[in-house]
């Protein structure tokens, strides 16, 4: 068994944490290759090693004095190796640092070595091999992921290097220059490590128990799921639900690869599995519910909409102009919606509305905003009864008036728009019903 371990900053916040992190390692010696984050907070009111990075690159980019910003990075890494008591000595590490951001080496640069630190406090600490992620991980001159040329490379370095740490988020660009992924890219780091290593799981270790079926600020204390499939995560990512990059997906998806978030402060916990296909059943009939608020619609009507060709065409293509993506499209016999969010929309709106005439010559047009929209999403719904049944039922009892409701072609979520106002509310009724009451 060849399993990656990746640990997000929160893990790694302080000598404690990343005592915990070293137990987690050891216990499993089949955990090979480790990707550290950069330290994250040690409390609430703490700031990410990587932010006083990114802060420490605006002092000196606009001429200002960097020596106590960088010093307080430092110390940020001296109080952990203290507390592990690690035979390292950054001074020359941060001597170069502090040269290369002053000499304008880039803001990329200057973040990527939170990660980059970290990783060697990793490495000494567990006294195993480190693995520059500069030397393995390449972007292409327009600074795109290069995944054919990095697999090639980390492949081949990982076939020589049986046990290692690789630091998360960057990589670079052809010419040696340093490059990060977006925020929080050391998860699709770690994603890279797995695909090359032709692990057998990838563990994204955090501090929660995995992926709940609700948000926990509108449900309090909701389940864990135990195990989700790809596409359930996506649609359930694509409504804000989150704890990992969503880029990290592909690389493990790819080659067949389970990702299983598990909780450093609860290393006994199973967490979540995410897989490609399963065929254990979620334990509720659903696997999760996620929302977002903030959506528009525009209702058009024309008689014998139906019977002229390319009028929802059309339609679409007064959108397309104004490079605004669309969410759904519900339709009638004469009469269809389009969803879109607000903040990309309202600014663009009149133009939206003048080509819509002009292009389709509707004989009704209506806007209506603050909307929301909730994707029940699960496997399981496709073969239970009266799932659909459940949920608006619910809906009803708790007084909620459904705006719009769209099943996807897949069988795998409902969509429902609700007013915003309703949202929590909505939410929680849908919760209660599978999973409280699992009527
Ligand atoms: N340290 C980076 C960030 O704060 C990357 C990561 O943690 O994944 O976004």
């Amino acid at each position: 068994m060849k399993k990656v371990v990746k640990f997000g900053g929160s893990s790694l916040a302080d000598a404690e944490h990343f005592a915990k992190v070293g137990e987690i390692i050891k216990s499993d010696p089949d955990r090979v290759y480790v990707i550290p984050s950069a330290p994250g907070k040690r409390s609430s009111g703490d700031t990410k090693v990587t932010d006083m990075l990114y802060e420490l690159n605006e002092l000196a980019e606009s001429g200002k004095d960097i020596t106590v910003a960088l010093a307080r990075i430092k110390s940020r890494y001296d109080d952990i190796i203290k507390g592990l008591s690690v035979d390292l000595d950054l001074t020359e590490e941060f001597d170069r640092i502090g040269n290369d951001v002053k000499n304008g080496a880039g803001r990329d640069y200057a973040a990527s070595r939170g990660e980059y630190l970290n990783g060697r406090v990793m490495a000494a600490y567990l006294g195993i091999e480190f693995i520059d992620a500069a030397t393995v991980i390449r972007f292409d001159e327009n600074g795109e992921f290069d995944a054919e040329a990095t697999d090639r490379l980390m492949s081949k370095k990982l076939e020589d290097t049986p046990r290692a740490v690789i630091p998360g988020f960057y990589g670079s660009l052809q010419d040696g220059s340093i490059k990060t992924f977006s925020r929080g890219g050391s998860d699709i780091t770690g994603a890279i490590v797995a695909r090359g290593a032709h692990a057998d799981v990838y563990e994204n270790w955090t501090d929660v128990s995995g992926f709940l079926v609700a948000d926990p600020r509108i449900i309090e204390r909701p389940k864990k799921i135990e195990t989700i499939t790809y596409l359930e995560l996506r649609e359930l990512a694509y409504m804000g639900a989150s704890v990992l990059h969503e880029d990290s997906i592909f690389p493990v998806r790819k080659e067949g690869i389970p990702i299983n978030i598990r909780n450093t402060n609860d290393p006994d916990d199973e967490g979540t599995w995410i897989v490609e296909s399963t065929a254990k059943k979620s334990r509720y009939t659903i696997t999760g519910i996620a929302g977002k608020k903030g959506f528009c619609s525009v209702s058009i009507a024309k008689d014998m909409m139906n019977s002229e060709v390319g009028f929802v065409r059309k339609v679409l293509q007064a959108f397309e102009d104004q490079n605004i993506s669309i969410e759904h499209v519900p339709s009638g016999i004469d009469t269809m919606t389009v969803f879109v969010h607000e903040d990309e929309f309202i600014s663009k709106e009149q133009a939206v509305v003048s080509g819509i005439y002009r292009l389709a010559k509707p004989d009704v047009l209506e806007i209506e905003s603050g909307l929301a929209l909730i994707a029940v999403v699960g496997r399981g719904m496709k073969s239970t009864r009266g799932t659909a049944g459940r949920i608006f039922s619910a809906l009803a009892h708790a007084r909620i008036n459904v705006r719009m409701i769209d099943q996807g072609s897949s069988e795998l979520n409902v969509i429902i728009g609700v007013d915003d106002n309703d949202f929590e509310k909505a939410i929680t009724a849908i919760y209660d019903i599978f999973v409280e009451t699992q009527l």
